[in-house]
């Protein structure tokens, strides 16, 4: 039975990124493995969040990200951080990266302290800033996410996030930029990688439209079966 670990399912998904859970459930499921969701919020045991054998997190508003954080900054997170570091893999979208980043400032409000899994920090620049909203294209750099020899592969995604994330030397891009804004509408890159966890900016949701990633990370979980189907 393979665990995904969904984060704070009520308070992050948004545009559709529960879909990322469906098209994992259902991908395992064509090739007969069972999969179980474990929610990750307030009621899951520390024995419950160390079981699982990937998270996926998704997009939320800024306050959602503040009430998650308060709940996260505990032995949760704690616990988080030391599966990434083991190389659990993962999947963050959106809001899920900046607050698994050093922080997140918001255009209102205090600065949200994050888990500091990502090296990177996201800045909304004011009020009155457009937000990155739009239809996205990116080519995933497979050498960062440590999978060399995959074949080049174009993604597509819809972003719309107010916050500008910028990377520090211990986190790398997850993809290069075509078209659309990526992490801040500077630099040409698009998300991070650190290990086996994929942090991005690309709702859609990204693994239904953009398959060969969520067989990538099924890969991680199950083995070569998934790669490159
Ligand atoms: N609140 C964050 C921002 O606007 C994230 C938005 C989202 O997850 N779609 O930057």
């Amino acid at each position: 039975m393979i665990k995904i670990g969904w984060l704070y399912p009520d308070l992050m998904s948004t545009y559709g990124d529960r879909g990322n859970i469906i098209c994992l459930q259902k991908r395992l499921q064509w090739r007969g493995k069972q999969s179980e969701i474990i929610p990750i919020d307030v009621h899951t045991s520390e024995n419950q969040l160390k079981s699982v054998d990937i998270i996926i997190g998704g997009g939320s508003q800024d306050i959602a990200q503040e009430i998650v954080m308060r709940d996260l900054r505990g032995t949760k997170g704690k616990i988080i951080k030391s599966l990434i570091e083991k190389g659990l893999p993962a999947l963050f979208v959106c809001g899920a990266p900046q607050i698994m980043g050093n922080y997140y400032e918001p255009a209102w409000g205090k600065r949200i302290e994050g888990l500091g899994i990502f090296d990177m920090v996201t800045k909304n620049p004011g009020k009155d800033a457009e937000r990155c909203i739009g239809n996205v294209t990116a080519e995933v750099l497979w050498d960062n996410v440590g999978a060399p020899d995959h074949e080049p592969t174009i993604i597509t995604g819809f972003e719309n996030h107010g916050g500008r994330t910028y990377l520090g030397n211990g986190a790398k891009p997850f993809a290069k930029i075509i078209k659309g804004n990526g992490n801040n509408s500077e630099d040409g890159t698009e998300g991070v990688v650190y290990k086996n966890a994929i942090g991005c900016y690309f709702h859609g949701p990204l693994l239904p439209r953009n398959p060969i990633v969520a067989d990538y990370l099924l890969s991680l979980v199950v083995g070569k079966e998934f790669s490159n189907n």
